[in-house]
């Protein structure tokens, strides 16, 4: 395939999500943009995550950090865009993934809140973080427990991090009812560690190629999308670019 059709399929697909999720979101009587589209860029290298950029995505999710660090070095990806640290972040990984001040979805653990914390204070700047949390109770997920995150709701929290609300993931094949009933709950349970500790929470990130608009029903504001985005340019077998 050329250079050039595979920029087309990529503005074609990003067009098509925008609009798919607008459809959502306005079914939700929420105003449209009021839900982000994350583009998750795994699947591709530096080059078609820059075409992704042309086409408009400016928020970008990589479960990886050493590959979002060489990216955002990349040629087209240096400036306007908004990163999204979204996978599984070592603590000796923090340091140098706060150098381009990412939105990180996947707070695990308070030791990573804290050290996350930290390095933002004595980088300068607040780190706005999700906390994760593992709904379907599936050993193999990453993400603390709904009771991990109450206590921490309950304490003061370090200064260097906004929270800004909850990230899930449903459970590994789970159907698209199972997936709306995990959202659901996610919901819930922020709205009730929102009273009980009285902070905000207002970001849910929820939701990805295969079930995003169950997760727009039940109140995601970011919704992470990969695969979808680049439909037609993926090996089914692998996933990854042809
Ligand atoms: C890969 C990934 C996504 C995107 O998944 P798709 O099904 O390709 O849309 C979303 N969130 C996380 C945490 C991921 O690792």
């Amino acid at each position: 395939m050329k250079l050039s059709e595979i920029e087309q399929r990529i503005q074609q697909n990003w067009q098509s999500v925008q609009q798919e999720v607008n459809t959502a979101t306005l079914a939700t009587g929420r105003e449209p943009g009021g839900v982000r589209v994350i583009g998750v860029t795994k699947y591709v290298d530096a080059e078609w995550t820059a075409a992704l950029v042309r086409a408009g995505c400016l928020d970008l999710g990589e479960n990886r950090p050493q590959v979002l660090w060489k990216k955002a070095e990349h040629d087209g990806l240096q400036s306007g865009v908004r990163w999204h640290v979204i996978g599984h972040l070592q603590s000796n990984k923090v340091r140098r993934s706060l150098k381009y001040q990412p939105v990180i979805h996947s707070i695990d653990s308070e030791r990573l809140l804290h050290r996350v914390a930290t390095e933002s204070s004595r980088a300068g700047h607040d780190t706005e973080v999700l906390l994760e949390v593992n709904i379907s109770g599936d050993e193999e997920k990453t993400g603390m427990a709904a009771d991990l995150i109450d206590q921490l709701l309950s304490q003061d929290l370090p200064q260097g991090v906004k929270v800004m609300g909850l990230m899930a993931m449903a459970g590994f094949g789970t159907d698209s009812n199972a997936a709306k009933r995990q959202f659901d709950e996610v919901r819930v349970l922020r709205d009730k560690l929102s009273a009980k500790s009285g902070r905000k929470l207002s970001e849910l990130s929820m939701g990805m190629s295969g079930d995003y608009q169950q997760a727009i029903e039940c109140g995601s504001t970011m919704v992470r999308i990969g695969s979808r985005l680049f439909d037609g340019l993926l090996d089914r077998t692998t996933g990854v670019a042809r």
